[in-house]
């Protein structure tokens, strides 16, 4: 039976599990969260699963072991980026050069491979430990972290703010499979969308009914980003909106008659970029840095011969800690307010942001910082500028630090890998760092 991270992560990492949102064809996490699904149950883990979207599901293994608490979450997602332009295979797995290559394989189906690995380690040896284990692998934290926030709503007994059915219908038809829907009916009965529903058969031949995974939320947990396995006590946030120019169309041949909201938003990007250099650059916490703005898309225009109706630029600000992402958000729309008239008759519209996630940061003397930090030999925790599921764990007072093996450089490209020694050394940090917190009673 597969047991090995190297093992478990190259079988995750062949199914493709592309978040659909980067890729409207793509199935999504169901395959891969179906064989996680069964491997749980193979190995006597009681296993929760989630609907999240449609198709789309959080899977929890959870071990209890002589008590509810501790209770220690190791937290991963099943889904990945998309895998245009790679100049690997993305979905073979091969194993190669001392690394397991593929989509995935970094970030972070091998770390998420660990956690799994690590945690049979523990179940098989229980006199060692006391308490509650949980893997939790969560859907859509590429896009937009719904699956921790619908498991934490669910954990604190709140429904999930966000609406369950957002997916296109390209989507929906190609999550169609027939094991997906059999299973769909098999559980509907024992959970609605968004609640959990264990998959462990009732003695009755029933499906269990409970409506909970044990302990609600954890005492501690990690969320298993690649940092090299550095110990990680703080993230920085994220804000993105997009901004749109609107102007009046003529034809090219005449553009006196129209106003080009393209000239015009040529204006705000200089703007906005002294504004990110001197406004944002004065925003700084300790280790944090400053708070940084980005703008990564723009689009405009239609024809070459048509004076531009219309521009739009999304834009990417990192927060830190106790920076107020709508002082931040309201200071930019008044900037371009007031600064940008150099073309007359434009005008501005702001959208709502489409992701807001915060920052966190939790102090280095709290105990699971010093825990893990003694774990692997670190003198002081790092703090690490991207975003994850961490910050969410965080906002509901889970205290949690962001340690796996592989490094973030290496996510999301177009040859990504993990190097099979940081698999190893990512299980035995994960088996360490559980019984730690976790102490034999
Ligand atoms: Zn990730």
């Amino acid at each position: 039976m597969i047991s090995t991270a190297l093992d478990i992560a190259q079988a995750l990492v062949r199914f493709p599990s592309v978040n659909p949102d980067y890729d409207p064809a793509s199935a999504g996490e169901g395959a891969v969260t179906q064989w996680i699904e069964e491997w749980g149950r193979a190995h006597g883990f009681t296993v929760w699963r989630q609907p999240v979207l449609p198709g789309r599901e959080n899977i929890l293994l959870q071990f209890r072991n002589g008590a509810d608490h501790p209770h220690f979450m190791l937290n991963g997602h099943t889904d990945t980026v998309g895998v245009g332009g790679m100049s690997i295979a993305p979905f073979s797995g091969e194993v190669r050069d001392g690394r397991l290559w593929g989509r995935g394989a970094s970030d972070m189906k091998g770390p998420l491979a660990c956690m799994m690995a690590a945690g049979l380690r523990l179940k098989n040896a229980p006199s060692t430990w006391h308490g509650t284990l949980t893997i939790a692998c969560m859907a859509d934290e590429e896009f937009r972290f719904r699956g921790v926030t619908a498991m934490l709503d669910q954990m604190v007994g709140r429904d999930s703010v966000e609406p369950h059915l957002e997916r296109s219908e390209a989507s929906k038809a190609s999550n169609s499979g027939e094991a997906t829907d059999s299973r769909d009916a098999r559980f509907a009965r024992a959970s609605s969308v968004g609640k959990w529903g264990s998959t462990e058969s009732h003695p009755t031949g029933k499906v269990a009914t409970e409506s909970h995974p044990a302990s609600g939320l954890p005492d501690f947990a990690v969320v298993g980003e690649p940092t090299r396995l550095r110990v990680v006590r703080g993230c920085k946030g994220c804000l993105r909106f997009a901004i749109h120019a609107l102007g009046r169309a003529a034809h090219s041949s005449k553009p006196h008659e129209g106003r080009s909201a393209v000239v015009a938003m040529a204006h705000a990007i200089l703007e906005l970029e002294r504004h990110f250099a001197t406004r944002l650059a004065q925003i700084a916490a300790p280790g944090f840095g400053t708070s940084t703005g980005s703008i990564g898309l723009i689009s405009g225009g239609t024809g070459v011969n048509i004076v531009p109706e219309r521009c739009t630029i999304h834009v990417d600000i990192r927060l830190l800690p106790g920076q107020d992402w709508r002082a931040t958000h309201q200071e930019i729309q008044s900037l371009l307010g007031a600064r940008c008239r150099q073309v007359p008759d434009v005008q501005w519209q702001f959208d709502e942001p489409s992701v807001v996630d915060p920052s966190f940061e939790f102090p280095a003397s709290h105990p699971l910082v010093t825990t893990a930090c003694a774990v692997l030999g670190q003198p002081a925790p790092d703090i690490v500028f991207f975003s994850c599921d961490a910050s969410k764990l965080a906002a509901r007072g889970v205290p949690v630090i962001v340690l796996g093996p592989g490094d973030i450089a290496q996510a999301h490209t177009v040859d990504e890998f993990i190097a099979l020694a940081d698999l190893e050394a990512g299980t035995e940090a994960y088996e360490k760092l559980a019984r730690s917190l976790m102490p034999a009673a």
